[in-house]
């Protein structure tokens, strides 16, 4: 059974062709710069060169026609047919209030990601023209819509309310929601498989450290809590992301430098968070060659960066009234040694004891702590777009 996993951004779509069976990835690539001139598509498919096909791509109809050309071209195809592909699922950014699951795509389901462009006016409209482009070219395909939001929607009152006058909070639905839903659901999962514990008798926190990053707690495998809320900006220091900040200094700066509301939420979630504290980069390899060299503002960053993690952690064990296991995954996660053992440094208190040589490990799922140590911390790497897949064909075979 192949399942194609699409991602749309603005100008850009993402895919995969995954064979489920054999959880192979057949086929994989990106349109870039849709609707800007220069688009291409980079391609790349199993057992076979990768290619770059640059032709215009002035609109998502003509990039999802162009990426189903490719997957059924007889030089550089993997399928066969169109019909070689079982069901669709889309990585949708909000659902809002409407949807705590995956759901198949019907009218109303439109409708719901319609309703929700307010809170995700970067993502959701384009998440929508990519189904409805794929239901076009492909009309008797299932399509399944999977929210980024979804898998922390059983996050109770307490986590998710803002104490701001409820009037506002109702009529715009302002809330906690938290992203990344995806990745902390097959993480949590695959880290209660790991570590041999009950899922119904769990409790685990998934620290997402990427580009973007996020951390979340996760009990008798139900979200209870994470860090970023209303939009991606809430919670830890990211990339180019300042994180938790006094909203006082929106205002502050729009004063002192004449700035519009705009132009100050553009630098905390451009140029903010590591790239603005280290002056160096946004990449976390960057600034540990800077750190290395002994760059005070590099290790600042470092320190900054796992300072924030590590309080975090304390807040969701406090939660959860104690942590079975932790997870480190996503770029920074699964591959930065030094960041994961600043951040494990903060965590004696729980008895967690680190193995300097396990933690050396990248990019493999593996236990960071020794046999004794109270709690296990390890590497699970995440895969968004097998979760996605995996998703969608629960669903389909329901
Ligand atoms: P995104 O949020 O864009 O999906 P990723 O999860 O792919 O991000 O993480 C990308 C980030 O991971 C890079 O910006 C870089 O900081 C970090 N990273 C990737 N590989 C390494 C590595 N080997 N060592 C340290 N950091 C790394």
């Amino acid at each position: 059974m192949n399942i194609l996993v699409m991602n749309c951004g603005s100008s850009s779509l993402k895919y995969q062709l995954i064979n489920m069976e054999t959880k192979d990835v057949l086929a994989k690539g990106i349109c870039e710069r849709i609707g800007i001139e220069g688009s291409r598509h980079v391609y790349s498919a199993k057992d076979k060169d990768k290619r770059v096909i640059e032709k215009a791509m002035p609109n998502h109809s003509i990039a999802v026609n162009m990426v189903l050309e490719t997957l059924i071209d007889k030089e550089v195809g993997v399928i066969n047919g169109i019909n070689d592909i079982k069901a669709v699922g889309h990585r949708v950014l909000n659902a809002g209030k409407y949807y705590p699951n995956s759901v198949i795509v019907d009218e109303n389901v439109k409708n719901a990601i319609r309703d929700c462009f307010d809170l995700g006016p970067l993502h959701n409209p384009a998440n929508l023209t990519g189904i409805i482009e794929c239901e076009a070219a492909m009309p008797n395909i299932p399509q399944i819509a999977v929210f980024d939001t979804a898998f922390h929607q059983t996050m109770p009152p307490k986590a998710y309310l803002y104490a701001i006058p409820k009037e506002y909070r109702e009529k715009y639905n302002i809330r906690r929601y938290g992203f990344h839903g995806t990745s902390h659901s097959y993480v949590s999962k695959r880290l209660v498989k790991f570590t041999g514990l009950d899922i119904n008798n769990s409790k685990v926190i998934v620290c997402h450290l990427g580009n973007g990053s996020s951390i979340s707690a996760v009990m008798n495998g139900k979200c209870v809590d994470t860090t970023m809320g209303f939009t991606p900006l809430e919670g830890l220091m990211m990339g180019t992301r300042s994180g938790d900040i006094d909203p006082a200094v929106v205002e502050f700066l729009m004063n002192k430098e004449g700035l519009s509301v705009k132009e100050v939420m553009d630098i905390l979630n451009k140029k903010s968070g590591v790239l603005a504290m280290s002056g160096i980069s946004s990449d976390f390899r960057d600034v540990e060659d800077a750190a290395n060299n002994g760059d005070e503002d590099a290790i600042n960053t470092q320190e900054a960066f796992s300072y924030r993690v590590a309080k975090y952690i304390g807040a969701y064990v406090a939660a959860m009234n104690g942590v079975d296991a932790i997870a480190f995954t996503a770029g920074v996660g699964e591959n930065d040694s030094a960041i994961r053992g600043l951040v494990c440094k903060y965590l004696g208190y729980l008895g967690v004891v680190i193995n300097p040589e396990a933690n050396k490990v990248r990019g493999k799922e593996s236990e960071l702590t020794t046999p004794d140590s109270k709690v296990k911390v390890c590497i699970i790497p995440t895969d968004e777009e097998m979760a996605i897949a995996e998703e969608t064909v629960a669903l389909i075979s329901k």
